[in-house]
């Protein structure tokens, strides 16, 4: 199946893409966590992106579509795949329905997580991650004083574009250039929607997902 999870920051579409890359093996391809790599690796791409992340802004749609066009020309993606955060403008994805006519692809499903500001918010701001395995863990869903990855042990970090001003940024953003694409798959007629509730656990929105996608 080939996938794109749409849907505010924090809403929980990395948290999603890796249990259904766990359970079914579709390629999790997190544009975020690429950029990330990239800055800590000192790249040119990165020290081109830094400043974008840092502010909460967007990368340049140029830099974001080679970015992905690379990544889809590694030979995994046949196992089909899951877009965590691409595309986020109009431009990026008509680039992406482009790139996958070329491949011989085509989409699926376009994912909405649908959930309201104050629990992005809430979430953003409590959200964590950790160093060593990647797992994304939420102050709300563990012991408080645990300072470690309940998968690994290792060292827990708060992302710095998860700040309150800047995540206020994103969301202005968010609702700017990313969500009109929601009604652009939905004239497509690829769009299916799964809500999230305030206090939800990321098994609930998973077991919607796998319900709205007859999986
Ligand atoms: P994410 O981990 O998806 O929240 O992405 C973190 C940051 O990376 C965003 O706030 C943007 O600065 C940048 N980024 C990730 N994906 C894209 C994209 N498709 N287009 C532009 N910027 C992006």
């Amino acid at each position: 199946m080939r996938l794109v999870l749409l849907g505010a920051p924090g809403c929980g579409k990395g948290t999603l893409a890796i249990l259904l890359e766990a359970k079914y093996g579709f390629v999790h391809i997190s544009t975020g966590d690429i950029l990330r790599k990239n800055l800590e690796d000192k790249t040119d791409l990165g020290l081109r992106a830094e400043a974008f992340m840092n502010e909460g802004e967007l990368v340049p749609d140029a830099l974001i579509i080679d970015m992905v066009k690379e990544r889809l020309r590694e030979d995994d993606v046949v196992k089909g795949f899951l877009m965590d955060g691409f595309p986020r403008t109009i431009p990026q994805a008509d680039e992406f329905d482009k790139m996958l006519s070329a491949l011989g692809l085509k989409l699926d499903v376009a994912l909405f997580i649908k959930v309201d500001d104050e629990t992005v918010f809430r979430r953003l701001t409590n959200r964590r991650t950790c160093r060593a395995c990647g797992k994304i863990l939420s102050l709300l869903n563990i012991a408080p004083g645990t300072e470690n990855c309940s998968a690994c042990g290792g060292e827990l970090y708060h992302r710095d574009d998860d700040t309150e001003s800047v995540i206020h940024h994103r969301l202005e953003i968010y609702k700017e250039q990313t969500e009109p694409l929601v009604a652009w798959y939905k004239k497509k007629g690829l769009l299916r929607t799964v809500e999230v509730e305030g206090h939800y656990m990321p098994e609930d929105t998973f077991k919607s997902t796998e319900a709205a996608l007859n999986l």
